[in-house]
């Protein structure tokens, strides 16, 4: 089998491709929510894949996995990774999670990811009311995860909240936080605590932006609350570097875990964190990580060391979902969940064809048994939101 072309569309605001053959298999692929812009950069690689055989997927990313990097720009290769899976799989008619070693589990847990309420306002009561709100949600979730410090609206919605200028834009707010920024942060996660209990574990993502120090005294005053994770303290998304031995200064101060991990591209670059048990849970997102065998080596790699998995995700869409169910249906034990992505505007749903319905019941979405990543785009509903420029898409 060869690779024919390598297709690249907007739909909405998410990036899909479509690998053709020879053979008339084709397989999907995508990239997060509002990166229109890659479109060029995905199209860019096609020069390397096409006559090639997308069933030898490994060979295939020899030839472009070293023109990638760091979130966003590992995401084209993560997509073309994805693609050529669906293709084998499809080939071999078989679901992808069988050539990746098959099943570990018939169900994988996720968490709220994208399932998210207006945040009212800032204070503890307004997290406590949104947490309440996550926590009644059709999906039954076990664990709930919410921003906090730098990773939410409280450094710009609390007064001298930390001593440092906010930036405005893509631009990451970083600093030192002033006692009193540290005491409402932990204010609003009691809050949340309080209404989750012990019936739905309560996950943070809290930057990146934290210094050393401010992130010891977090995770040490939560210590007391069993919180599931404290996500990107230092470093994290859109961080084109990890800083290893900085988290791994935080994660031996403390017995709240440690989590990070969801920009970054390649094996190669989690190598620090894994072999210094610099983190205690690791987070790449199939997405931008190089995709999902990248994914599978990298917690298999975890696992030996400790370390847990709970795979990142949340602006996935539906054809990234997919992706994410293979992969976490062959994770080792250190899985824990992914980031459940919704798709955005609501019409994506009317597109897709392969997913439960409910996708996801009690926190678990049933992985299932379709050959290849096991979703399609309906061609005919799908042409309503294709751009004219991309009217040749299904050809
Ligand atoms: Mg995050």
């Amino acid at each position: 089998m060869k690779i024919t072309d390598l297709k690249c569309t907007v739909l909405g605001q998410y990036p899909v491709i479509r690998i053709t053959t020879d053979e008339g298999i084709s397989g999907l692929g995508g990239a997060e929510i509002n990166k229109h812009y890659l479109k060029p950069h995905i199209l860019f690689y096609k020069q390397y894949i096409v006559d090639e055989d997308p069933t030898d997927v490994e060979r295939v990313m020899l030839k472009i996995r070293r023109l990638g990097s760091f979130k966003p720009w590992g995401s084209s290769v993560s997509a073309i990774e994805t693609a050529l899976w669906d293709i084998a799989g499809k080939a071999a008619g078989v679901p992808v999670y069988k050539l990746l070693g098959g099943k570990v589990r018939d169900k994988a847990r996720v968490y709220n990811g994208s399932v998210r309420f207006e945040l009212k306002g800032v204070s503890p009561e307004d997290h406590a009311a949104d947490m309440a709100k996550m926590k009644a949600a059709r999906e039954g979730f076990t664990i709930i995860k919410q921003g906090i410090a730098f990773h939410s609206p409280m450094p710009r919605a609390v007064p001298g909240f930390f001593y440092g200028e906010i930036r405005e834009g893509i631009i990451t707010n970083r600093g030192s936080l002033t006692e009193r920024g540290l005491k409402h942060t932990i204010a609003c996660v009691e809050a949340m605590k309080e209404v989750l209990g012990d019936e739905v574990g309560l996950a943070l993502d809290c930057g990146p932006g934290l210094t050393v120090p401010d992130a010891i005294r977090l995770a040490k005053a939560l210590e007391p609350l069993n919180v599931m994770w404290l996500e990107d303290m230092i470093t994290g998304d859109y961080i084109p570097y990890v800083l290893a031995d900085l988290y791994r200064d935080v994660t031996v101060s403390t017995s709240t875990p440690i989590h990070t991990g969801e920009q970054i591209y390649l094996r190669q670059n989690f190598k620090d964190l894994i072999e210094k048990r610099a983190v205690d849970i690791s987070g790449p997102d199939p997405y931008d990580i190089g995709g999902i065998a990248e994914l599978k080596w990298v917690a298999e790699y975890a696992d030996l060391h400790g370390i847990l998995m709970a795979p990142h995700g949340t602006a996935n869409g539906l054809i990234g979902l997919a992706a994410l169910v293979q992969v976490s249906a062959t994770l080792p034990e250190n899985y824990i969940a992914f980031e459940y992505p919704v798709a955005r505007p609501k019409w994506w749903y009317d597109i897709v064809e392969g997913l439960p319905d409910p996708i996801v019941s009690d926190g678990f979405i049933d992985v299932w048994d379709t050959p290849g990543m096991g979703v399609e785009l309906n061609e005919e509903a799908t042409r309503k939101y294709l751009p004219e420029e991309d009217a040749d898409f299904f050809d």
